[in-house]
């Protein structure tokens, strides 16, 4: 590795800490746009607090069951600033514990309870199935994968930076689409086992728009996704391995 290239490894790593979002943006606008619909309530911070109460103590037993090497000591936040976008994240602290994230906008989006406990269950098993490291370390074979074809083509040092840092996206970007679709698996199991209804939780798909089949984009399609809960809730409800 080229030592002036580091600095530029280290960024890249910080960069990949946070390795899920889900943000149900506004649809885009449509030239004939249908008619508003009707007043659906949205869930409050109670509602929160009550699914993170019964939520929590089920991720960290699923945790302890299928990574017993990691901290399964769930941080739960809620970010109640106003004007965050409705998003939840998974992250780790500098001690490796785990925090999962809400925006206090993205709760008054979801409709039940069911919902609040998938997207818990998801940002849990993306800790759980350690995907933030996973990811870390594709990032950073591509980048060495891109210095490496910098040097051939003996690019100078800014090309190298821009080109490490497009293969370093590229890298992590390839994992990310099986990871989320992994971490809608575990994070169904967690549901059923918490007393939810992850089928009903899955709803929430039907409603945040479609990322579509983007090359290297991050989300998989929505109705993906929601095959992806159907197929491992069928599995769970069956007695067979998730
Ligand atoms: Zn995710």
């Amino acid at each position: 590795m080229f030592p002036a290239l580091r600095p530029a490894l280290a960024l890249l790593a910080l960069a990949f800490t946070a390795a899920c979002t889900l943000a149900p943006l506004p649809a885009p606008p449509t030239s004939n746009p249908a008619p508003p619909p009707a007043q659906v309530q949205g869930s409050t911070r109670a509602d929160f607090n009550a699914v993170v109460a019964r939520m929590r103590p089920v991720a960290t037993q699923v945790c302890r069951e299928r990574s017993p090497h990691l901290d399964c000591n769930f941080i739960v936040m809620l970010d109640d600033r106003p004007n965050q976008q409705p998003n939840a994240f998974h992250t780790r602290d500098e001690r490796g514990r785990p925090i999962i994230s809400f925006t206090e906008s993205l709760i008054r989006e979801l409709r039940s309870p069911d919902e609040i406990a998938l997207i818990f269950g998801h940002e849990a098993a993306h800790h759980i199935a350690d995907h933030i490291p996973r990811i870390q370390r594709e990032a950073r074979t591509g980048a060495l994968l891109g210095g490496i074809a910098a040097a051939l083509v003996g690019a100078d040092e800014a090309t190298a930076r821009q080109i490490m840092s497009a293969t370093a996206t590229a890298g992590a970007r390839r994992y990310a689409k099986p990871f989320e679709l992994e971490a809608d698996r575990i994070g169904a199991v967690i549901t059923e086992r918490g007393g939810y209804d992850a089928l009903r939780g899955a709803q929430v798909f039907r409603r945040i728009p479609d990322p579509g089949n983007q090359f290297l984009g991050t989300h998989p399609p929505n109705a993906e996704r929601l095959r992806e809960v159907e197929n491992a809730v069928a599995r769970h409800r069956a007695g067979l391995p998730v």
